[in-house]
């Protein structure tokens, strides 16, 4: 993976769906802002994109594909996302936080039956970001949010899902650098307070 060399930090959060990575990603912007930072707050799979379009379709299950090309759209959006938004932003010294990364495709992909290491090896050219927080939520947890969300989904299939997709989570601290595990079942503000703490250690 291409190292981060450009002036700006580039910080991903990551977690199951209902972890809390939209409230925590809001909260960090905010803070970075009022700490004087430029910072630009974006999210993956993008809307703008064809490839993030057509995985829209497909999430949505208004289409089926195969485990693998699905992958293969998510990498297409990533590149784009990447040289239109990421780098760009990067290079005029802005920070970067986003909502899931590639790290979301090695979870959700091996959950899907495909091999860590194809997902790894798909995504090795892209840059690595300089810090990276999984918030950690039981599945149960995360169903019981998003069904409090009022999406309409089945929920029980849904929590067998997140406990495959935690199983690749779980690993990616001691397979990747940077990578901190944050406990996501504290309220909102005790949440936030853990990444605060190792923002402030790494300075
Ligand atoms: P994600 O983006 O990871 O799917 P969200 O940030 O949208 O998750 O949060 C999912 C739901 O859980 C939202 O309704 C949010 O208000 C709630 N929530 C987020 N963090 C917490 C928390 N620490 N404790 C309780 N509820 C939370
Ligand atoms: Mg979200």
């Amino acid at each position: 993976m291409q190292k981060n060399s450009y002036s700006g930090k580039f910080i991903v959060i990551e977690g199951l769906d209902g972890s809390g990575q939209s409230t925590q990603t809001g909260l960090l912007r905010d803070f970075l802002i009022k700490k004087g930072q430029e910072v630009i707050l974006t999210k993956e799979p993008t809307r703008d994109s064809e490839a993030g379009k057509k995985i829209k379709e497909i999430l949505d299950e208004k289409i089926r594909i195969e485990p693998q090309k699905l992958q293969d759209l998510f990498a297409q959006d990533r590149k784009e996302h990447l040289e239109k938004l990421i780098v760009p932003a990067l290079k005029e010294g802005k920070t970067v936080i986003s909502d899931r990364y590639f790290f979301s495709t090695f979870a959700y992909g091996a959950a899907d039956g495909l091999d860590l290491e194809w997902l790894i090896k798909l995504n090795n050219d892209f840059l690595s970001s300089d810090l990276i927080f999984i918030l950690k939520v039981s599945p149960e947890v995360c169903v019981q949010r998003i069904e409090k969300r009022g999406e309409g989904i089945k929920l029980f299939e849904k929590k067998e899902k997140l406990e495959k997709v935690w199983k690749t989570y779980e690993i990616l601290p001691s397979r990747f650098k940077n990578v901190y595990m944050i406990d996501g079942e504290k309220t909102i503000v005790e949440v936030f307070s853990q990444i605060k703490d190792i923002i402030k250690k790494r300075r």
